[in-house]
């Protein structure tokens, strides 16, 4: 699955949600999250982001690791 890390924080620009093709990118208070059960892993989110927050899980860079659990913690939540 793809994973939104920190640099989306207070930004969410919301490019990625444009183009998301199975519309699993969801809003919250303070960023966006990836749904990790509905992502397709087609990576069109990856470089319409502007602040570069979008990364598949294996590519994460270790200081933003552990959003692989922010996301999809956030993502159980939606019910
Ligand atoms: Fe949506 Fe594709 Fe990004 Fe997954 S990788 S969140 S399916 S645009």
């Amino acid at each position: 699955t793809y994973v939104i890390a920190l640099p989306c924080v207070d930004i969410t620009d919301k490019a990625c949600v444009e183009e998301c093709p199975v519309d699993c990118i969801y809003e919250g208070e303070r960023m966006l999250y990836i749904h990790p059960d509905e992502c397709i892993d087609c990576g069109a989110c990856e470089p319409a982001c502007p602040v570069e927050a979008i990364y598949f899980e294996d590519d994460l860079p270790e200081e933003f690791e552990h959003f692989t659990a922010v996301n999809a913690e956030f993502s159980a939540g939606l019910g």
